[in-house]
């Protein structure tokens, strides 16, 4: 059937800035233990990136099962992702266990500087209370480094170059890791960023920006189309685009 648009719909707008994680992942091919939030939509097709949701902090500790029962070479395929506020909430300790028993693991922490599948309260990890009071600010890498893991990087969410390069680089390391993929929600900005736009001239209608699961973006008269009023100027379509089809608005005919 032919596709024209993204089958996950608007709702999965949320996903935001952890949109470029679960492409990654997809294309890396890697099981991925998954956890409770707003990223959780990475489970959903196109994405389709997301093997486990058990509970809130269960993500690494199904990582390190898997460990346990397949074995340290079957853990360079397995990821667990969590995001910042659930990591602070209840992941924690299973970095700490899998650290104490010996693992090898790598975890993501979906970083968006907010908790946002409940609207967007505020967390240990921003710097105020949940009533918004000013509050000490946790590092994330600190609490990392500080629970035993000595191979924490901290990336772009939206470089998927970098994205995939670290996770890579983590998953093949024989230690415990830990990957912050870092970027504000999108939905927490008070400006809206500068929208992107498809030339049709040189569209290729290879369809591959569809496989972002990005909101904004449909395929119509043989090219990709890009609603500027969904799209949050993010830029990771320009990254998967081979055509070079996909530019700033009122640049792409350039
Ligand atoms: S060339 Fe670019 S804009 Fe056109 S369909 Fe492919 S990825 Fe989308
Ligand atoms: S820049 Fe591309 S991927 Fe990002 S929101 Fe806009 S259309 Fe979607």
């Amino acid at each position: 059937m032919e596709r024209r648009c993204s089958p996950q719909g608007i709702a999965a707008d949320v996903t935001g800035p952890h949109r470029g994680v679960f492409y990654v992942l997809k294309k890396l091919r890697l099981v991925v233990a998954g956890d409770i939030g707003c990223y959780t939509l990475g489970a959903t097709p196109p994405l389709q990136a997301m093997d486990s949701c058990i509970c809130m902090g269960a993500s690494l500790g199904v990582a390190m099962g898997l460990e346990k029962a397949r074995g340290a070479d079957f853990a360079r395929r397995v990821v667990g992702v969590i995001g910042d506020s659930t990591f602070l909430h209840s992941g924690m300790t299973g970095l700490l266990d899998m650290v104490y028993n010996g693992g090898t693991g790598t975890l993501i922490i979906l970083d968006n500087s907010t908790t946002a599948m409940t609207g967007h309260q505020d967390h240990p990890g921003t710097g105020y209370t949940a009533s918004h009071q000013p509050a000490p600010k946790v590092d994330l890498e600190q609490i990392a480094r500080a629970l035993g893991v000595h191979r924490v990087q901290v990336v772009d969410s939206y470089n998927l170059e970098t994205l995939e390069r670290a996770i890579q680089e983590e998953t093949a390391a024989r230690e415990p890791s830990v990957i912050i993929a870092r970027r504000p929600c999108a939905l927490l900005k008070k400006e809206k960023e500068a929208v992107y736009a498809v030339s049709p001239d040189n569209c290729l209608s290879c369809r591959y920006c569809l496989d972002l699961g990005c909101p904004a973006i449909s395929f119509s008269d043989g090219h990709g189309v890009i609603d500027p009023v969904l799209c949050n100027g993010c830029g990771l379509c320009t990254q998967v685009c081979p055509g070079e089809a996909i530019r700033k608005a009122g640049e792409e005919d350039e």
